[in-house]
């Protein structure tokens, strides 16, 4: 089963709508099939969601999950300082199955795919794999 990956580049913080990168993705995989789309991101401080791409939003997201992780003195930050950043990205997820119908994307009017960063500015790979429904 082949897979897709597209590179996205990133600033400190932010969420970027890659709706267009996994479409196109999805295009080249599904080849007009129907089934699953899975979109992942291969990295520990960034997170995959699926909601409204509107730009008040986008950063409400990135906010309201920095804001869900209390301050405190973690472990992983003698390490490199971004413990909060792999919290978040743990809670939020690291991917999302998208249904595909006749070899399309199929969201709602007003989804987009969302890769949320918590620890750039940093060029971060996304991967998407179709599943193929069987008859
Ligand atoms: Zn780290």
């Amino acid at each position: 089963m082949a897979m897709e990956v597209f590179t996205v580049n990133t600033e400190r913080r932010g969420a970027i709508n890659i709706t267009e990168n996994v479409r196109n993705c999805v295009e080249k995989l599904a080849e007009g099939r129907s089934g699953v789309a899975f979109v992942f991101t291969f990295h520990t401080t960034t997170a995959i969601t699926v909601n409204e791409a509107e730009s008040g939003l986008m950063e409400d997201l990135i906010e309201a999950g920095v804001s869900v992780v209390p301050k405190r003195d973690y472990r992983h930050n003698r390490i490199d300082n971004n413990a909060e950043a792999h919290i978040i990205s743990s809670i939020i997820g690291n991917s999302v199955a998208l249904p595909v119908e006749n070899g399309n994307l199929r969201l709602g009017t007003w989804q987009s795919v969302l890769l949320l960063e918590f620890d750039g500015p940093r060029t971060r790979k996304v991967g998407v794999k179709f599943l193929a429904e069987t008859e």
